[in-house]
């Protein structure tokens, strides 16, 4: 481990992988393209789970879990699925020591081994609708691997559902966009750009993928999280039918969606600097850490007294940690709070006792002194506040970093020199979109819900357009 972090400027992808060591987040597994989640990284897949459980049931969701292993033949079954995922499956030929009658796909995503319950399951439409989530591990053979952002092995959610009719099941998918929207906004403080995705870019199987696109510090984006509505595609396939309140026969209309652990990478981007991790207060496992200043050989129980009091007025409002180690300095304490992206420090010493103040320090770097007295309702306002200044800074780079273009020239020289998402006229037609990647390694990351509207030229073919798509390169 490099005992200091490379500075963002320096080098950004090698930034993020001290990020990543440094603040205990995960560390390479023995087997090439895996990570090991230490409990500093789970402690925050926690935290996405905790929030998303929240929201999948209050809309009435509920989890279950189905097996890793999925015959060979279910993947065979939907051209596109196949396709789409058939190069990366890991396939299990050989158990127990003897060659398999049929091969076994390690899950790359669950779509077949789900959808083959569901047949067995939806026979009416009072067994619908069907409003199922799973937490799991999926597998995918990456060549290149980046931490969180491209692994063999990760962790994610998948919901799949099944509906009576096609108006329900595409409100569902937007719903659960929404829901993604408002967790990575209000808790990660991540501005994101939801839209659709164009043909080439959707889920292998989805009539419509809609997603969310963020931008990182280096101005290149992430796919935050996405929701795919699959139409009766997989109902057809896996003959998922039900009889309907006029007793005719039909098939379901179903959706998808999901978010995995690539959201984690996607905060460390978005928020943290060169001293380390830096953590919005709500995506924090633990917001408020309280460091006494203790004297070696002296009588530290005044001090470690008002602590304790103070954890315990504010335990109610706030996860709190007492560092009360007398074998670090409140120097080390410090440098090991600001690499692990903790957002509001307590400093409490014998001197500010004797004043009846602590000093407050924010993982932004902002510093105050505070009454006792005043203790609680301050440090929830500067919670408050950093929470939405991490935001503002940036939804303020998203928004200085989106460029409208219009010529193929300058946008290749632009995008070059300098990442960033651009807003471009688009014929519609693949082969534009894919000499625009071939030239510049930019894809369209979504055709946004909020379209600039307009007509216009298409920049690679000037054949006519009526709206601009975001170009971008990305993660
Ligand atoms: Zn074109």
């Amino acid at each position: 481990m490099a005992d200091r972090i490379t500075p963002r400027k320096e080098d950004f992808s090698q930034w993020y992988a001290d990020i990543i060591q440094h603040a205990k987040l995960a560390d390479q597994a023995p087997v090439r393209g895996c990570l090991v989640l230490r409990p500093n990284g789970y402690a925050l897949w926690e935290v996405v789970q905790g929030e998303l459980n929240k929201k999948f049931k209050e809309t009435g969701h509920q989890n279950a879990y189905f097996p890793m292993f999925i015959p060979e033949s279910f993947l065979n079954l939907e051209k596109d699925h196949v396709e789409g995922f058939a190069p990366q499956c890991a396939v299990v030929t050989h158990g127990g020591g003897k060659k398999l009658e049929e091969a076994l796909i390690i899950r790359p995503t669950s779509e077949t081994i789900i959808n083959s319950m569901y047949s067995k399951w939806v026979k009416s439409y009072r067994d619908l609708p069907v409003l199922i989530n799973q937490w799991a591990n999926v597998c995918r053979w990456e060549m290149r691997t980046r931490p969180f952002l491209r692994t063999m092995e990760f962790l994610w959610q998948e919901g799949h559902t099944c509906h009576e009719t096609e108006d329900e099941a595409r409100k569902e998918t937007l719903k659960m966009l929404d829901i993604y929207l408002g967790f990575v906004r209000d808790v990660f403080a991540i501005p994101v750009i939801p839209g659709r995705k164009t043909e080439s870019e959707k889920f292998a199987g989805a009539e419509e993928t809609y997603c969310l696109e963020a931008m990182m510090q280096d101005k290149k984006a992430l796919q935050a999280a996405t929701s795919h509505y699959f139409g009766q595609r997989f109902a057809k396939v896996f003959d998922i039918k039900f009889q309907d309140r006029n007793s005719q026969m039909q098939y379901v209309y179903q959706t998808s969606w999901g978010i995995s652990w690539r959201i984690l990478g996607a905060l460390i981007m978005t928020h943290s600097d060169d001293q380390g991790l830096v953590l919005p207060p709500k995506a924090a496992p633990i917001p408020v850490v309280i460091v006494p200043i203790l004297q070696k050989n002296k009588d530290n129980s005044e001090v470690l007294n008002v602590c304790n009091k103070m954890k315990e007025e504010l335990m109610p409002h706030h996860r709190v940690l007492l560092d009360d180690r007398l074998e670090h300095s409140p120097g080390y304490k410090f440098n090991e709070y600001e690499l692990t992206g903790i957002p509001l420090r307590i400093e409490v010493g014998p001197r500010d006792l004797a004043n009846g103040i602590c000093v407050l320090a924010r993982r932004d770097g902002k510093k105050s002194q505070v009454k006792l007295s005043e203790l609680i309702v301050r440090v929830n306002e500067e919670l408050s506040d950093l929470q939405k200044s991490l935001y503002n800074a940036a939804y303020e780079r998203l928004k200085n970093n989106t460029h409208l273009e219009n010529s193929f020239s300058t946008f290749k020289e632009k995008i070059e020199s300098e990442s960033g998402f651009y807003q471009l006229h688009w014929c519609g037609s693949r082969a534009c979109e894919d000499k625009v990647k071939d030239e510049t390694k930019a894809t369209i990351r979504c055709i946004p819900f909020a379209q600039i509207r307009e007509t216009g030229k298409c920049i690679v073919c000037e054949k006519e357009s009526t709206g601009r798509v975001i170009f971008a390169k990305n993660y």
